[in-house]
């Protein structure tokens, strides 16, 4: 057994070039192969949220706290909120982030395939955010 202590991994601020707004992430697990297992919680401050982006195998998200949006290419914006579970397909492409009025985090869970969690698009523009 191995026990991560609370406190030993630094907790990041996400790049700019995935993101919108101040989103931090601390890793949860990321194991060696065969494993494919990866989890990190996020956390989005009012407005913030992912770029566009798809996993190839899938994703799913667990909101631990606040309220947030998330929406699939081609569907409508949906709200989300602590204690909601979200699954993504392989290949679905989303995003994910807080409301424009509160924050919100959630534990994210997705595997690799030859390495790659995500392939990351466009930006969600303000219009696209709005949308709700
Ligand atoms: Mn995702």
């Amino acid at each position: 057994m191995q026990i991560i202590p609370c406190g030993s991994v630094a907790t990041v601020q996400a790049p700019e070039s995935y993101f919108t707004g101040r989103v931090s992430q601390t890793p949860i697990i990321d194991r060696e192969e065969p494993s494919r297992l990866r989890a990190a919680m996020v956390s989005f401050e009012p407005g913030a949220r992912t770029a566009w982006h798809t996993h190839p195998l899938g994703q799913t998200l667990y909101v631990v706290s606040g309220a947030g949006l998330a929406q699939s290419w081609g569907e409508p914006v949906r709200e989300i909120k602590a204690g909601d579970v979200i699954s993504f397909g392989p290949g679905e492409k989303h995003w994910h982030g807080a409301s424009s009025t509160t924050a919100m985090s959630h534990m994210a869970m997705h595997e690799a395939l030859n390495g790659v969690h995500a392939e990351w698009l466009e930006k969600v523009t303000d219009d696209q955010y709005a949308a709700k």
